[in-house]
């Protein structure tokens, strides 16, 4: 099968496409995360974390600053009312973007400390905001500002809708890092990435039950990734998992098996669905962005 392919399951055929080639859509930045599709601007933001600069490419191939002060945005994406939500190490604190252009803070700190620095970010479709929390916006100047962690754990933290409150709903992990729901949202996917500073910390993607309110459940690993971590992940249509690695984007199924790779030539941070039919892979990929036409599509319509 020609492409950028390593089929590990023959059902992978049936997600990627024959003839289509990995395309680079902008490059020369220094660590590129949170790509987001905005189906109604027909664009694709991204940060760059240390330029503390978020990016937007457009379908006729230009790519321009969205935000210039980001803050060091890292993880980004869309509510379902089609606004920006950030998470910002800079401020260690997840924002919205309203659709006047001002910026609302939605959560900064949990039992009366700062929040570490907000990774990635989910919006579930009641409208609540569901992010992890480790320590690597605070680690090093380079991310954003380092500073010693005030909170106890690294830790999933969940916004209710109505009121705002913020909850803890995981604590076990070394660093919490991308997450994604199931297509039904009866499971939450987040990545375990502790091993990029502790190499006993296993390189996987756990996996919970999310209980009637709203509580996780039965946490177990769900699929180990190798090489490299798992960082920013998303769940096509069939459920599957797409999830970043070293070596590319890995699939796996809903069990956990391993369906195949896109090949990529740079360590992949992050990715999402989009395109103007939905059916591209839009890959951050440390210096450069990607994109590729594959045969299916986002979980969430
Ligand atoms: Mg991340």
């Amino acid at each position: 099968m020609n492409g950028p392919y390593e089929i590990i399951d023959p059902r992978f055929r049936d997600f990627v496409l024959l003839n289509v080639s990995l395309r680079r859509l902008s490059t020369g930045h220094l660590w590129t995360e949170g790509p987001v599709w905005f189906p109604a601007h027909q664009c694709l933001l991204f940060s760059d974390i240390p330029n503390q600069k978020i990016y937007r490419w457009m379908c006729d191939g230009s790519v321009n600053v969205f935000r210039e002060n980001s803050n060091f945005a890292n993880g980004n994406t869309r509510d379902r009312e089609g606004r920006l939500i950030s998470c910002q190490h800079g401020t260690r604190s997840v924002t919205r973007t309203e659709h006047d252009g001002t910026i609302t803070t939605l959560a900064d700190q949990f039992a009366g400390k700062p929040l570490n620095s907000p990774n990635d970010v989910v919006v579930k479709s009641d409208g609540s905001i569901w992010f992890t929390d480790p320590t690597y916006g605070i680690l090093s100047d380079y991310e954003g500002y380092k500073s010693t962690p005030e909170q106890d754990h690294h830790s999933v933290f969940r916004v209710d809708p109505d009121n705002g409150d913020l909850s803890q709903v995981a604590i076990d992990f070394a660093q919490p890092n991308g997450l994604a729901f199931s297509r039904d949202e009866t499971l939450l996917y987040v990545a375990e990435s502790g091993r990029s500073h502790d190499d006993t910390v296993p390189s996987v993607i756990r996996v919970y039950d999310v209980a009637a309110d709203n509580g996780l459940e039965n946490g177990r690993d769900f699929a180990r990734v190798d090489p490299g971590l798992p960082d920013g992940f998303r769940v096509d249509c069939h459920d599957n998992l797409w999830t970043s690695a070293a070596d590319g984007v890995h699939c796996f199924d809903a069990n956990g098996v391993l369906l195949g790779k896109i090949l990529v030539p740079e360590t992949v941070s992050n990715l999402t669905f989009g395109g103007p039919r939905g059916n591209e892979l839009l890959i951050t990929a440390t210096t450069s962005v990607y994109a590729i036409h594959v045969d299916t599509a986002s979980a969430i319509a």
